[in-house]
């Protein structure tokens, strides 16, 4: 056995517990329902706990690959940050909770609050734009989040619409601590580490939209480069895009650096005023940076001039008619725990039913969950008719050029070896066409062009490639349903240039 097994097993986080743990919690504690989603080192489950039945998200960690990837350091940081904001306090509530961990030779497992509602981006991107008063909601609960992480002393420093969840009441869930920093405790993401850090999340993540310029440039940072963030979000949830955007990373880079961005005409003034005293370059002049634990300056801003700062209300959002907890039900025959087996089912069940992100606008799925044999392209005429009757009501219906889409989603789309990324949405229509779109400015970027040439690859859950003749595009699925896309791709190839 290799030394890498070795300290596999020998692998121990000997770091705080969470409170009221009574005894070690164990796999066999909890019935996995269903594959949320994948990370590059972590698989994520919705679970219910056998004894209390109440629903958690278990963050599956694989420790061979943490340790041969050197992540040590990003997986204790974010159970250590999420221990210091768990707990009673009313701010508690806008992050995930880490109700317990435990470990097995091969895995670690990190037991969640369940964000029964997804992602801010997700919810976004098919929103395109949130009406003023929801911003000024989820801006106001934000800054008590970020309030509350001043008190704990955590900067976040990878804050983003990604890493905002919504819980089953819509309110936020800020998750993804790895990066984070606990302010008096010697930063181990040093600086000449810091670039690995960037680099790490844009191959994870994809998105350097959001950092600021001293995180950038590897330099001291400090709360107030949180507050660049929240700007750049406030700008999003308006505008429905982010601030600074450039066909690359390095334009991108260029363009934080010289603070070249724009409003566009029909911005909301108040909040124009906000986020240009937010996304400062100066990080100490930034709106809010010199107050002490509550972001008193910004509380008082104009924008939030109708906040009642004791008591936000309820969510803007409601989820009437699309509670998932209501069909959560454990299968008779399901045992608790996560034996090879039950890993092997989930995977199956997760390639087999349709992918959360299709966002199939009035359009049934294409593959129903009762023939998941059946092939993407096997529709009668009239099928196609219909589909294409329904489709009328989509908004991408514009990109395809009359084609039948038969499959759609966002992927994260990289580019060059730096793992740079955009969000597209990707079309998969007869023609054969895969368009895919900015859905920010909502124009078509292009499309991967089909030959007979054309191969998919796998490289996990979440990352595939297609290998064309002339280019290999890199693409990520960030929930977990690329071989769903592969196989779907493979289908369309093959019925268009079938295989003697
Ligand atoms: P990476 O590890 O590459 O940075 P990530 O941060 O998205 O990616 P995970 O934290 O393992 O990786 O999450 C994987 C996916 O699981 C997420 O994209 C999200 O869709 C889903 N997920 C994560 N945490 C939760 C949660 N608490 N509730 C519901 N879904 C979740």
């Amino acid at each position: 056995m290799n030394s890498c097994c070795d300290q596999n097993h020998s692998l121990n986080l000997k770091m705080p517990q969470p409170q009221n743990e009574d005894r070690k919690k164990i796999p066999r504690d909890y019935y996995f329902l269903k594959i949320l989603g994948e990370g590059s080192f972590s698989t994520v489950y919705l679970t219910v706990e056998a004894e209390s039945k109440k629903e958690y998200a278990i963050k599956v960690l694989r420790k061979r690959q943490i340790i041969r990837e050197n992540k040590m350091e990003y997986v204790n940081r974010e159970k250590k940050s999420l221990l210091k904001l768990g707990g009673s306090d009313p701010s508690s509530r806008f992050f995930v909770h880490l109700y317990a961990t435990f470990q097995d030779s091969e895995h670690l497992y990190f037991v969640l609050t369940y964000a029964r509602n997804g992602e801010l981006l997700d919810y976004l991107a098919r929103q395109k734009t949130f009406k003023i008063e929801w911003v000024k909601y989820y801006a106001a609960e934000l800054l008590l989040a970020l309030e509350f992480m001043k008190v704990k002393h955590i900067i976040h420093r990878d804050l983003k619409p990604e890493n905002i969840l919504f819980d089953r009441k819509w309110h936020i869930l800020i998750t993804d601590f790895g990066s984070s920093k606990i302010v008096g405790e010697p930063d181990v993401l040093k600086k000449s580490d810091d670039t690995n850090c960037r680099r790490r999340k844009n191959s994870f993540v994809g998105t350097a939209q959001y950092v600021s310029p001293e995180v950038l440039h590897g330099e001291e940072t400090s709360y107030s480069s949180d507050l660049w963030a929240f700007g750049c979000i406030i700008y999003q949830m308006i505008s429905g895009q982010t601030p600074f955007r450039a066909a690359s990373e390095y334009l991108i880079f260029q363009k934080i650096t010289n603070l070249d961005y724009q409003f566009p005409e029909e911005f909301d003034q108040s909040a124009k005023d906000l986020v240009e005293k937010l996304i400062n370059l100066v990080p100490e002049k930034r709106l809010g940076a010199l107050d002490g634990t509550s972001y008193t300056s910004i509380r008082e801003h104009e924008f939030f001039k109708n906040t009642n700062w004791d008591d936000l209300g309820p969510a803007p959002i409601s989820s009437e008619g699309c509670d998932e907890l209501d069909n959560l039900v454990i299968p008779n025959n399901l045992k608790p725990g996560l034996t090879d087996e039950i890993t092997t089912q989930l995977h199956l069940n997760m390639l087999s039913s349709p992918s959360s992100v299709e966002v199939v606008v009035h359009t049934p799925p294409v593959r129903k969950k009762s023939e998941p044999n059946r092939k993407l392209t096997d529709l009668s005429e009239e099928e196609i008719g219909e589909r294409l009757e329904l489709q009328k009501n989509d908004e991408y219906c514009k990109f395809v050029e009359g084609n039948l889409i038969l499959k759609k989603g966002f992927l994260e789309k990289k580019k060059g070896t730096f793992g740079f990324a955009r969000k597209r949405m990707f079309l998969l229509t007869f023609g054969p066409h895969l368009y895919y779109v900015d859905p920010n400015s909502m124009t078509l970027k292009g499309e991967v062009p089909f030959s007979e040439g054309m191969k998919t690859e796998a490289k996990n859950f979440k990352v595939f490639y297609i290998h064309t003749p002339n280019r290999i595009y890199y693409l990520e699925d960030t929930t977990g349903y690329a071989l769903e896309w592969c196989k779907a791709i493979d289908e369309v190839v093959n019925y268009y240039f079938p295989k003697n």
